[in-house]
């Protein structure tokens, strides 16, 4: 192995969504199968210092990381391909390189000098590159360029690539994803926009070493040939990204068009090992051949965009192959739940999962939801918000609270069951202000959940401003919910269940964000082998 960390840049032209990230886990997966420690980092050229604050309509999923960073979605693609942690090092927006600039400037760090985007933006830009090699952890570094090359905010970033690149040499190689468009009309692939695109990266100084080409068609040899001599590039390196039916293909399709190969070769690295990717192939395997099936209802509000629950559809995925069983998610909007409805919507389910979520839309639907698998012992997960909306259920129905909420919902409720951690009340901006990242949770032997983490000290991820308010404990445990799991060091709730129904599982963390091909999460295989129960007792 070599003694210096490697750079591979991911650029995407043409348009957004050709999968960059996808392509960054795979070829990332492939080097990892080969013995390298990889990892992976995306750069987001909008100017919010994280996702944190943004719509999921606007940008899908936030994942959050151990260490408490809010971050992109890829950020979850990686981690579930490569089964590493990431942390904040590896999500950098514009917002926070110049937050960062700015705060130095403040400081006086520049002494006097005229802060400008080069060299101190790009200079930043590379500084958040390099920290992730900083302690020798990594021999390789794959890091993803955000948007589209040619857009303005894009500029600095493949200029920090530029100056990697005159620096480093040797050690820096540029992946430039394309699309090569079939024209129905002509019956052809079109190579004039990758032409085009890698021009203008040519124009910005940076001469990509391979194309992986997005298509939906077979790039024969005439074509690869056109495309390697339009744009500079060795005709090995110019590599057909075709359409997959799962993401999960990606790393075999790369591995026969030799990505990793090629990248070694380029990076003047060994290649005369193979990637073992025997793991990999037996949860393929076991993907595509599945014995038993079951219908998972998820309930949130922004369903319309499945991006914005992808951790958890990935989840499921992980969770039937572990019972190899296909898990059909069946999105369902909150709000168009009603008592009126609910047996029509939700009455053929195997199981039941109310998602996370802020504010108050869509909630009464969600309540429907809880209530319905609670009275008919359909199998429930409750993820954060989902959790809350099971205690209030419980409060209303059970209990007879019967205005009892969370006061993120109704500050005025006579039952807040649901109320602002402590720690929150003196909290005055948005961004990052919540309870973030990797608490420890403490499980009761016994409990369903101990039973599915075959453990009872576990870690998950938070991501949360409300809490189960403990004032009311006492009340819930006699009337028949527990509370299955609690931090140690706070008493603060982190699951809640039902002893006395089949599967009902509510947990304060987030479960979705640590599942992975390599360790599908212990809640959603337990989760999936109660629906399969309850399907074949139905
Ligand atoms: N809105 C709730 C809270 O802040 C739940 C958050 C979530 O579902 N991630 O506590």
């Amino acid at each position: 192995m070599s003694n210096s960390t490697k750079y591979v840049f991911v650029t995407g032209g043409v348009t957004s969504s050709l999968g960059k990230g996808i392509i960054s886990a795979s070829l990332a997966k492939l080097l990892q199968a080969r013995g390298y420690s990889t990892t992976i980092q995306k750069l987001d050229p909008y100017i919010n210092i994280d996702p944190g604050t943004l719509n999921p309509y606007e940008h899908g999923e936030c994942f959050v990381t151990d260490d408490g960073a809010e971050t992109d979605l890829d950020l979850g693609h990686y981690e579930r391909f490569l089964n590493v942690p990431t942390s904040q090092a590896n999500n950098v927006t514009t917002g926070r390189i110049y937050q960062a600039v700015i705060e130095k400037e403040r400081r006086g760090d520049y002494l006097g000098k005229t802060v400008q985007v080069i060299p101190h933006i790009t200079d930043e830009i590379k500084d958040c590159i390099q920290l992730l090699s900083k302690d020798g952890k990594f021999d390789m570094i794959i890091t993803e360029i955000g948007g589209t090359v040619g857009d303005i905010e894009s500029l600095p970033y493949v200029e920090a690539v530029r100056q990697m690149l005159w620096e480093h040499e040797e050690d820096c190689i540029v992946i430039h994803l394309t699309l090569v468009p079939y024209l129905s009309a002509a019956g052809e692939l079109k190579t004039k926009p990758t032409q085009h695109s890698v021009k203008q990266m040519m124009e910005l100084g940076v001469q990509p070493d391979i194309l992986c080409c997005r298509t939906e068609h077979e790039l024969d040899l005439t074509l690869r040939k056109k495309i390697a001599k339009f744009c500079n590039v060795s005709i090995n390196a110019v590599i057909e990204a075709r359409d997959a039916n799962s993401i999960y293909d990606v790393p075999l399709l790369m591995q026969a068009e030799e990505l990793d190969k090629v990248v070694l070769q380029k990076l003047g690295l060994i290649t005369k090992t193979n990637p073992d990717l025997s793991d990999w192939k037996a949860f393929l395997q076991r993907l595509n051949n599945p014995k038993k099936e079951v219908t998972i209802g998820l309930i949130g509000k922004y369903v319309e965009l499945k991006d914005s629950y992808k951790s958890i559809s990935e989840s499921f995925i992980h969770g039937g192959v572990a019972n190899e069983t296909k898990v059909n998610v069946e999105w369902i909007h909150s709000e168009t739940l009603t008592k009126d409805n609910i047996q029509e919507s939700l009455g053929h389910l195997n199981g039941i999962l109310v998602a996370p979520g802020f504010g108050t839309r869509g909630i009464s639907g969600k309540i429907e939801a809880v209530n319905f698998a609670r009275e008919n012992n359909i199998p429930f997960l409750g993820i954060c918000l989902g959790m809350q909306v099971a205690v209030i259920e419980f409060a209303r129905n059970v209990l007879k609270m019967t205005d009892a909420n969370s006061t993120e919902i109704s500050e005025k409720t006579k039952f807040p069951v649901i109320s602002m951690m402590e720690e929150q009340k003196q909290v005055s901006y948005f961004g990052g202000t919540m309870r973030l990242g990797t608490y420890k949770c403490q499980l009761k032997s016994n409990s369903k959940a101990s039973r599915a983490y075959n453990s009872e000290n576990i870690n998950e991820r938070h991501r949360h401003r409300f809490e189960f308010n403990n004032s009311y404990l006492e009340q819930f445990e006699k009337a028949g919910m527990l509370a299955s799991g609690r931090n140690p060091e706070t008493g603060l709730v982190e699951v809640i269940e039902i002893p006395n129904h089949p599967w009902f599982v509510g947990v304060q963390f987030h479960p979705e964000y640590k599942s992975t091909v390599a360790k599908p999460h212990p809640l959603f295989v337990a989760f999936v082998q109660a629906a399969l129960t309850h399907k074949t007792k139905k």
